[in-house]
């Protein structure tokens, strides 16, 4: 039997913008149809890795295969197949229905081209009627980025890459904006590469998720990381101190690192605090959301701790145990050696 061929296969990729080093993966798969979410905080090399995938710049040193061939930059080929959508999208100073039937002009595809828009339209929650013959500086900023995905998936795209597409619209945008990229996954096969800042959204619709730090990238799953600024409290410890007071005491990392991670196991969750010693963090949040996983039957809970969110999983014996529920404040509890630095 022969193995399916990967969508991407990045081989030895390093990225520099002049001498500073931003991406570093030796070995990545993205699989045909999947979808990915990509987490990381900002600067962390999100949006040059899409730009790779996109084959929209060309890394430092490496290669980028693309269904098992080796693919270079700017390939009109190639480019054709995979597109990307960016926080702020990019429109013609046209019309709505010239922006979006473009690509199908460039490629001289005109049959039905007004039925086809007008799907298309329709797909992102927009009436042909009311936004047909609308220019691009008459849209609000939700709508221009749904004309902007409109015009992607219109032609059919093999990869489609979100570059925070929801990050600066309005609820109802997100809301189409989410479904439409799922449609494509579902109607048209299409691999989804998605970085977002929405992590209840990746957890629940991708297949992997890669955290990127620093430019390397991590594939942890969906898991806690910690970034700093860290104080040191003694020669074994470091603190971060929350914006309500609270601080959470970490083992010091062997080598200079710059942010931890707390894998969701080894996070508790409790009602009250318990007489503990100082190595045991105790932190008072509140359920911010609970969400049922796409494969287990448990739950992934966020908690708020102020400025901090928190990720972990719950058991239903545990949810009807403590009769927990979003809104429900609580105590996360973790060690301070359960720390991995990054
Ligand atoms: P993210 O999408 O995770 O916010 P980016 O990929 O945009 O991260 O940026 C990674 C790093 O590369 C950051 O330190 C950023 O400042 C730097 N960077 C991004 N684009 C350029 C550029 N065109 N020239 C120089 N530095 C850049």
């Amino acid at each position: 039997m022969t193995k399916e061929i990967s969508a991407y296969h990045l081989k030895n990729i390093q990225h520099y913008y002049g001498n500073t080093k931003v991406l570093g993966i030796d070995d990545l798969k993205i699989e045909k149809g999947s979808i990915t979410g990509l987490i990381g905080p900002n600067g962390s090399g999100k949006s040059t890795l899409l730009k790779l995938l996109a084959f929209a710049q060309k890394p430092s040193m490496g290669q980028i295969f693309y269904k098992g061939r080796l693919e270079l930059p700017f390939s009109p080929s190639i480019r054709s197949k995979i597109t990307l959508l960016t926080q702020k999208p990019y429109l013609l100073k046209r019309t709505v229905f010239e922006n979006i039937a473009f690509g199908l002009r460039i490629r001289k595809e005109k049959k039905d081209l007004e039925k086809k828009v007008r799907k298309a339209l329709l797909n992102v929650g927009l009436d042909y009627q009311h936004f047909a013959t609308r220019f691009w500086n008459e849209l609000s900023g939700g709508e221009a980025q749904r004309v902007a995905m409109a015009a992607r998936l219109i032609l059919k795209p093999e990869v489609l890459l979100l570059d925070e597409p929801i990050a600066s619209v309005d609820i109802e945008s997100a809301g189409l904006i989410r479904q439409a990229s799922l449609n494509a996954r579902k109607n048209l096969g299409t691999t989804l590469v998605i970085a977002s800042h929405d992590l209840q959204w990746l957890y629940s619709i991708s297949d992997q998720q890669l955290s990127i730090f620093k430019g390397n990238i991590f594939s942890t799953g969906m898991e806690n990381i910690i970034t700093g600024p860290f104080e040191k409290s003694d020669k074994k410890n470091l603190i971060k101190k929350l914006g309500d007071g609270q601080i959470i005491q970490l083992n010091m990392p062997a080598q200079t690192s710059c942010a931890a991670i707390i894998r969701k196991k080894n996070i508790s969750i409790d009602l009250e605090k318990k007489p503990g010693s100082d190595k045991l963090n105790q932190l008072s949040g509140h359920i911010s959301s609970m969400l049922l996983e796409k494969k287990n039957k448990t739950i992934m809970a966020t908690i708020s701790i102020h400025d901090l969110s928190l990720i972990l999983k719950l058991y239903p014996e545990k949810i009807s145990r403590l009769d927990l529920y979003p809104g429900k404040k609580v105590i996360l509890r973790f060690a301070s050696h359960d720390v991995e630095w990054i």
